[in-house]
């Protein structure tokens, strides 16, 4: 095929009058370099180089179908290795997560897709319980195919955007690693992409993140790179950092990244989750209130009906507030730092 005049998102989204040249999902080409790229479905694209290092790479955005900036980052990236001008190095599937929650404009049809993760999926039939149990299965398929040629490494990063501001602009979700040390490596990854702040998941989620984690031990994150704004409004400078390290990243044999340095990262540990558990329940604060926002001891944050949340830690901090959200899931988490000489690093 040519790959010329292909545009990822408006084949991702099935744009109407899209070239009848234009793939199937299923079909295959090669670049000029011999990269093969394969089309296994609207959104999911494996790639791998003809002379394949020694990492398996996962980029994956819109799970939440309006956080544009990582959707505009992974297609402009699919479009340089395609003209030729990113050389791909690292076998990389890129997969666009809901491509009819884009076609919307919305974060997702019906059901948020990042708590339908490690087989949650199968408590549902909306668009999203189907797509997240075939992106499952496309994560097993790229890992499962892997060359068995010694020590390969498989990384996976979940780019999102937040519906709010934050008091530190980009974080990410560390999963939980079930008592395993933390990767220095990875956090000196992460800082170099701009991401200096690290949220700390002490339990099982059903976030992408964690599934990648939990079934294929992969080194995965929740990657929250600032401010969900309209497709074309994104200020790009502010994604240059994690950008510039993802096209090292799969363009690169080795990253050559500096020695770890504990000063450059601020860790948050969840302190409590708090769920609406009823129709009458309300946040005392008001909605546009940012992530990481510190409340002082004893500071009303929730009713939920007739149950009152408190702040009860000097320092605890507020992030991804929803009080819209349906009975028995999480509207509201509280954090705590943590200082890092507390972690068990590798
Ligand atoms: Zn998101």
């Amino acid at each position: 095929m040519t790959f010329d005049d292909f545009d990822v998102l408006d084949w991702t989204t099935q744009k109407v009058g899209a070239p009848a040249s234009w793939p199937e999902p299923g079909d295959s080409g090669e670049l000029d370099d011999g990269t093969r790229v394969e089309f296994w479905d609207y959104g999911v694209f494996a790639l791998t180089p003809a002379q394949p290092g020694s990492k398996d790479v996962i980029l994956s955005c819109a799970i939440h179908g309006n956080e544009t900036a990582p959707i505009e980052m992974v297609r402009d990236m699919l479009h340089d290795i395609f003209s030729g001008k990113l050389q791909l190095r690292q076998r990389t599937l890129f997969l666009i997560g809901n491509p009819q929650a884009i076609m919307i404009g919305k974060r997702f049809v019906d059901y948020n897709m990042n708590r339908l993760f490690s087989g949650a999926h199968k408590s549902g039939d909306t668009p999203e319980h189907k797509r997240a149990a075939d992106i499952e299965s496309y994560v097993t398929k790229f890992y499962n195919e892997a060359p068995a040629d010694g020590k390969r490494q498989r990384l996976h990063y979940d780019l999102h955007t937040a519906i709010r501001d934050s008091a530190y602009e980009k974080f990410a979700v560390y999963p939980f690693t079930h008592g395993g040390p933390y990767k220095k490596e990875q956090l000196t990854f992460l800082a170099e992409c701009g991401v200096t702040t690290i949220l700390l998941n002490q339990a099982p989620t059903t976030t992408f993140s964690y599934y990648s984690v939990r079934s294929h031990g992969a080194d995965a994150f929740t990657v929250e790179l600032g401010k969900v704004r309209p497709f074309g409004e994104n200020d790009m400078s502010r994604f240059a950092d994690a950008d510039r390290m993802f096209r090292k990243l799969i363009s690169q044999d080795q990253l050559d990244l500096p020695a770890f340095d504990a000063t450059r990262h601020t860790i948050f540990d969840v302190y409590r989750t708090i769920n609406r558990t009823q129709q009458g329940f309300r946040l005392n604060f008001p909605g546009d209130v940012a992530n990481f926002t510190e409340f002082e001891q004893g500071y009303l944050l929730a009713v939920d009906e007739s149950v009152e949340y408190h702040v009860e830690q000097p320092g605890e901090r507020i992030i991804f507030p929803n009080a819209d959200v349906a009975i028995g899931q999480r509207a509201l988490l509280t954090v705590v730092e943590l200082p890092l000489d507390q972690l068990e690093l590798v």
